[in-house]
This record gives C-alpha cells, sequence and structure tokens, in this order.
C-alpha cells in the first residue's frame, strides 16, 4: 500500500532526493565506489558542494555579502554558536514555543536576553504581535516555523536596524525570503531538505567579527566561511541529498512555485478542519497557521475516538499524523514533497471517519 508521510522530522524527501542518494550510495560520480567511502576532498565531492551553495543562493536570490554554510551539529547547535558569534552585550528574543526558548536558554549563557514577548501564556497556539525590538539590542532572533505547535511567522518582523536573526528548520525553502533583511538564518535539514546530519547556515559575512570574546575555532563561522564548510569532514551524506532535493526544487519551477503548492496544500487541509463536526484546528487565528505543520484535535465530545482515528488512517497508508507530546490530538507535516494527492487521502479519511462515527 502506497504509505503516506506526515511525520513532523525527520520527514518525507522527493523520491528524485532519495532514489539519487541510494545510488550515490553504490555508486558515487561514476568514481565505482560508493559515496560513503569517498574523500571530501575529492573533486567530486567539491563539485556537490559547490552546486549545492550556489542553488541555494539561486533559489532564494541571496545577494552578495553572503556565505551559505554546511555544518553539523543540528539547529540546536546554532542556538549556542548564534550568540557565540554575534551577542555582545544584550540580544532580543521572541518566545513562540519549545525551541525559541532552547535558544534564549543558550543566549543568556553569553549575554543578556530581551523576551520582547511569549505566547507562553496559551500554550503557543498564537504569535505575539504587540511587542517592540529595543534598538540596543546586537540581534533579534525568533523562530519563524514553530513545528511542534503549527504556528508560522510569515512576515518579516519590523527591527529597524538591528540585526535579524531566525531559525527557519521548519520552512526554508517554502516560500521567498528576503535575505537582505537577515544577518543569519539557519535551518536543520532534515524537515525540508535532506536527512538529518547537516544544518545550513545562511550569514552576512560583515555580521561575523564584532564580538570580543575568545571562540573556539569549530564554533567561529569565520572557520566556515574561509574554509568553505570544508575545514574539517562535513557529513558528506547529507549535502549529498540536499543538493538532490534542491535540484528538485529548481525542477518543480522554483520557490514562488512550491509556496503555491505549499498554499493550497494547507488550505485544503484547514478547511476539512474548519468545516468538520468532530476537528477543531489549535491555532484559532487563521493568519497565525502554519502551512508546514498543520495542528488539530478532536472536539472534547469525541475527544475518546483519538486514537482509533489514528488505527483508521494507518489503515489507509496514513503515518505519522500523532501530534507532538505538548499539543496532543494530530499534526499533519505538508512539507515541499509532499503532493497534495496524499493531503486528499487525509481530507478523505477524516469525512468518511466522521461519517462512520
Ligand atoms: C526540529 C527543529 C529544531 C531542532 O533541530 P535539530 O537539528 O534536531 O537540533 C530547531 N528548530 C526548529 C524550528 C525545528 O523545527
Amino acid at each position: 500500500m502506497k504509505k503516506h508521510n506526515f511525520y513532523a522530522g525527520p520527514s518525507i524527501l522527493s523520491q528524485y532526493t532519495i532514489q539519487n542518494t541510494a545510488d550515490a550510495v553504490l555508486n558515487f560520480a561514476d568514481m565505482g565506489l560508493s559515496i560513503l567511502e569517498i574523500s571530501h576532498r575529492s573533486k567530486q565531492f567539491q563539485a556537490v558542494i559547490d552546486e549545492a551553495d550556489a542553488l541555494v543562493k539561486e533559489l532564494l536570490e541571496i545577494p552578495a555579502g553572503y556565505s551559505v554554510l554546511w555544518l553539523g551539529g543540528g539547529a540546536s547547535m546554532q542556538f549556542a554558536m548564534v550568540p557565540m558569534n554575534l551577542l555582545a552585550k544584550k540580544a532580543g528574543y521572541l518566545d513562540t514555543g519549545v525551541w525559541a526558548s532552547k535558544a534564549i536558554k543558550e543566549a543568556k549563557l553569553f549575554g543578556d536576553v530581551d523576551v520582547v514577548a511569549s505566547s507562553k501564556d496559551r500554550n503557543y497556539t498564537y504569535i505575539p504581535k504587540d511587542y517592540t525590538v529595543p534598538a540596543d539590542c546586537d540581534y533579534f532572533h525568533y523562530t519563524t516555523n514553530n513545528t511542534i505547535y503549527g504556528t508560522e511567522i510569515r512576515k518579516d518582523p519590523e527591527v529597524g536596524n538591528v540585526r535579524l536573526v531566525a531559525d527557519m528548520s521548519s520552512d526554508i525553502f517554502s516560500r521567498p525570503i528576503d535575505v537582505a533583511k537577515y544577518d543569519l538564518i539557519y535551518a536543520g535539514a532534515q524537515k525540508n531538505l535532506a536527512p538529518a546530519g547537516v544544518t545550513i547556515v545562511i550569514v552576512r559575512d560583515e555580521a561575523l567579527g564584532h564580538v570580543d570574546r575568545v571562540l573556539p575555532t569549530m564554533l567561529d563561522y569565520r572557520t566556515h566561511v574561509k574554509k568553505g564548510s570544508m575545514f574539517n569532514t562535513p557529513p558528506v551524506l547529507p549535502i549529498y541529498s540536499a543538493l538532490q532535493t534542491l535540484k528538485f526544487y529548481k525542477q518543480m519551477g522554483g520557490i514562488r512555485e512550491l509556496e503555491k503548492r505549499d498554499l493550497a496544500k494547507a488550505a485544503m487541509l484547514y478547511e476539512a478542519i474548519d468545516s468538520s463536526k468532530m476537528f477543531v484546528a489549535t491555532v484559532p487565528g487563521h493568519e497565525d497557521r502554519s502551512i508546514m505543520n498543520v495542528c488539530f484535535v478532536m472536539k472534547p465530545e469525541y475527544a475518546e475516538l483519538e486514537k482509533s482515528f489514528i488505527d483508521f488512517a494507518g489503515e489507509r497508508g496514513i503515518i505519522g499524523i500523532k501530534g507532538h507530546r505538548d499539543v496532543g490530538g494530530f499534526r499533519a507535516s505538508l512539507y515541499n514533497a509532499m503532493p497534495i494527492e496524499s493531503v486528499k487521502v487525509l481530507v478523505d479519511a477524516m469525512k468518511d471517519f466522521e461519517e462512520t462515527h
């Protein structure tokens, strides 16, 4: 039976990515060797990372003066690397969930942190809007898409002259970004790009070198800028997969086309939820709803049917819709690689379940 993969991360990848990665595991670039066993200094792998850099820049229309880095350690490592490299005195943070909170915790190790607003009071089911970022912050950090709660900030915050930093782990490549507004963007690969193991960092070169603290070599962005992400052995296989996904995105028509598809998928599912008597979305404000992670629960009078719906959906090949433990209910992740046909299968399952229960 065809599986419909709604996992939140690691998550669905295009068949193009998976097939090409499988081929390279057996025979990479006609070398007669697996990509698992070749030198990262080989000219064949250098070509991979060069092309991946170039495609990120092309797809996101990154202006001159920025570097694209491929680092280990996950997005969680960036929670610490960002303040180490950018926080001299004080930084502003927006608290929109668990990932934002973890970033705040790390930043506090390196300076003053002004949490300008938080939506914790209602379990992060909305995006705080009335806040100002103090002008004396070294940077302002926010999470564009809150993977666990299904909220998303699609409009760049107003920060005046303060440097802007964003964790875009779960919505990068799903919409155009005005990169020029940002000094640093990071994203763990395992939501919308590649298998786990590589984190993409887009950094304005000029933003680096303004803190006094001593930085360990590996945790200094300048090391990786200077060495083209090849200071040490980079995550070779995830970078190869990322390149395949980037090529796939280009073939699909680029970021604007992907956004159009993502918006259509999300609209289809939210419409089914909003018109249902059984299901209800956990994020009430339409403008705050994520197009990547759609969170919903059973209305209280049907709450005991939650487990049976997961089983019912499972019989139709629907995988990974159990909600995060902090939210409960269901979460359907609709990353770029998911076809709208799979969303239709889920919507039909919801309707059929409602009719039969
Ligand atoms: C998944 C996720 C993370 C954590 O990523 P790791 O690579 O596991 O460290 C951080 N931020 C957001 C928004 C995420 O979705």
